[in-house]
């Protein structure tokens, strides 16, 4: 009987660190920014403010992490954000229809990405599937706290996440680390170019 107890507890722990908890960093009194354009008008706002307000602060408003792997709190001496314990996350990852058919594939904008992706048998018909793939990829791994924190700036938190293509061309892998931009609420945005590995 005592041993059934232990399994059990034994197995809570387990399911307590698998299932770590999400927060939601609330700062009160702003309204959460959605947008680019939004995050652009906080930064603004504390120019306008005379630093009074903070941008990073504002931007980083009603975002999602996974206790274990968050931002550090306090930001700053004063901060007076709240974390609130949110039972479960859904996740929106964005990866804007563009990325591929006009920066990657394109020669001029892509820096290198192109060669990256063709190398491996991907090429421009292939934008509409690859950004389904990441966003898919994006979307099951920040569910699951699997990402790292990235700079922590203006804009608010960036992550970096792995994205694993299949080659085209060989058997193996293409692995990529791209760089999304966290938003409120469970979303996240693509936004930098990214290395291969
Ligand atoms: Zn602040």
């Amino acid at each position: 009987m005592e041993e059934e107890i232990w399994k059990k507890a034994k197995s809570n722990a387990a399911d307590i660190l698998q299932n770590n908890e999400w927060v939601k960093w609330v700062h009160e009194g702003t309204e959460p920014a959605t947008t680019q354009a939004e995050k652009d008008l906080r930064i603004v706002w504390e120019a306008l403010s005379r630093k009074k307000h903070c941008a990073m602060c504002m931007n980083l408003n009603g975002c999602c992490f996974p206790r274990n792997n968050m931002p550090q709190n306090p930001l700053h001496n004063n901060c007076h954000y709240k974390l609130k314990p949110i039972s479960e996350i859904t996740v929106t990852a964005e990866c804007g229809k563009d990325k591929f058919e006009e920066y990657i594939f394109v020669e001029e904008k892509s820096k290198g990405k192109k060669q990256l992706f063709e190398g491996c048998g991907y090429g421009i018909m292939d934008s509409k599937w690859l950004k389904q793939e990441f966003e898919r990829q994006a979307k099951e791994k920040y569910e699951k706290g699997n990402f790292t924190l990235n700079k922590l700036d203006d804009y608010g938190q960036r992550i970096n996440i792995t994205i694993e293509l299949p080659r085209k061309d060989k058997i193996g892998t293409l692995k990529l680390t791209v760089g999304w931009l966290v938003y409120p609420d469970g979303v996240i945005k693509m936004v930098t170019a990214f290395g291969g590995k």
